[in-house]
């Protein structure tokens, strides 16, 4: 495969920005990152013309594939071409604002802003303003972005910044507990619920697996948050708009968090994050209340206008139905793989999430066929139960070094383009086919 434009730009990267990238994650492909040209469907093409069948889709946001269809694309470039923004409110923010309190149980107003990252500092802050109280909870091995609260590595004996540049007073106010442990988060609320303004997680978590919440275990987080006075946080910036279609991950579990922070798909491509809630919460956030909150970008046009636009699309497409099914083919066909070629792996997702963790043990081959046939579901009667992962740490044991070194190329050299480490997410899109599906699962079964 020649890449001779793709290294001879990640030399001309390194002198001028950190790591040769913009964002942490994209430096993990070795040697070096291959540079995009551009996208086509479900497929990229790189600076050198070689296509990859793309299950990384911008990490998240790219619902509908490369290609927007053409509602989205023409309501892009008009609202590009009307200015592009302005610093006073827009009508396309109201409809998009009046299309997610529409849909998404937990929310009855919201605030746009420019990033997930913005999106969780946004709530954290709404949060211990909200309840007067500083400690933050956390799942250790969740994501939230790049921000000073939940950057932060240790157990509920005791917090540390996983960054240089984070005031160790910072993580004293941010409690790690594992995932899926009720024992281990009742008796932090025992202890200090007095002190714990949130409760914040993802509902499946989706940066370090992915892990599939057990039954009951959301369930436990919204009483035990109620009865403590605490808000509950649901961080779907993955999850929303991709797990339980229009009604998100919380219409899935039927758990109603506090407050949920959005991004990625909800910006149909363009930069974006939002919080929502409950309209006594959010209406703390200025000009409303005192919690202070403000943003040049927030709202604008062009990404208020991908955002509708693409959600309407999947309202009125079959959206979801197309993702979805198609996760199911890769998450079953994997499943199907693993019987004979590795037993120890376990496949995870769900909807149109998908990975394969390389987990080191697994139950007798023999009892494949009674096991969660579309990704592990946590089902206490699937012969995988005691060796699918339950929290980060479970994630962390599996071989991501042979994941990440082996794997990845083996799946690259086959034009597959596979997240870039054993912990993130892949996504499909409304851009792929089942010829995709078919020739990556073909492309699986050499490399595994
Ligand atoms: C991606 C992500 C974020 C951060 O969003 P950015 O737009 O990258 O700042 C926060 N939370 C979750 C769950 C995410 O997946």
């Amino acid at each position: 495969m020649n890449e001779e434009h793709s290294k001879a730009l990640y030399d001309r990267a390194l002198s001028v920005m950190p790591g040769g990238v913009n964002s942490a994650v994209r430096a993990a492909i070795e040697p070096y990152p291959f540079f995009i040209a551009k996208g086509d469907g479900g497929h990229v093409v790189d600076a050198d013309g070689n296509r990859y069948i793309d299950w990384v889709m911008g990490l998240g946001p790219l619902l509908l594939g490369h290609d927007l269809p053409e509602p989205v694309a023409a309501a892009v470039q008009r609202h590009a071409s009307r200015g592009p923004m302005y610093g006073t409110p827009t009508e396309v923010e109201v409809e998009l604002a009046e299309f997610v309190v529409r849909h998404v149980p937990s929310v009855e107003k919201i605030r746009f802003v420019n990033s997930g990252t913005e999106a969780t500092v946004s709530a954290v802050r709404l949060a211990r303003g909200y309840t007067g109280r500083n400690a933050i909870v956390i799942m250790q091995g969740g994501y939230h972005g790049a921000q000073e609260s939940t950057l932060v590595e240790g157990d509920a004996q005791g917090a540390h910044p996983s960054s240089a540049g984070i005031p160790q007073s910072f993580a004293e106010h941010t409690i790690p507990v594992p995932f899926n442990d009720e024992e281990t988060v009742r008796a932090v609320f025992e202890e200090r619920g007095e002190e714990i303004a949130a409760v914040m997680t993802e509902p499946v978590l989706a940066n370090y697996g992915i892990v599939h919440p057990e039954e009951g275990y959301l369930e436990c987080l919204r009483e035990l948050t109620a009865e403590y006075g605490s808000l509950l946080i649901f961080d779907e910036v993955i999850t929303g708009f991709r797990v339980g279609g229009l009604g998100c991950a919380q219409s899935r579990f039927g758990v109603t968090p506090d407050l949920t922070t959005f991004g990625k798909v909800i910006g149909g491509g363009f930069p974006v994050g939002a919080v929502g809630g409950r309209a006594e919460i959010v209406g703390e956030l200025a000009p409303a209340g005192p919690v202070f909150q403000a943003g040049t970008f927030s709202g604008h046009p062009v990404t208020m206008a991908a955002g509708l636009e693409t959600l309407r699309f999947a309202a009125e497409n079959d959206v979801y139905d197309h993702v979805n099914d198609l996760g199911d083919q890769l998450r079953e066909g994997l499943t199907e793989l693993l019987a004979d070629r590795a037993p120890e792996y376990t496949v995870v997702g769900t909807d149109s999430l998908f990975k394969l963790i390389f987990t080191r043990e697994g139950p007798d081959p023999k009892s494949h066929e009674e096991q969660c046939v579309s990704g592990c579901r946590q089902e206490s009667t699937c012969p995988r139960y005691d060796h699918c992962p339950k929290t980060g740490a479970d994630v962390r044991r599996s071989e991501t070094d042979r994941w990440r070194r082996l794997f990845w190329g083996e799946m690259k050299a086959r034009g597959i383009f596979l997240s870039q480490n054993g912990f993130e997410s892949q996504f499909v899109s409304y851009g792929h086919t089942e010829a995709d599906v078919e020739r990556t699962l073909a492309a699986y079964e050499e490399a595994l």
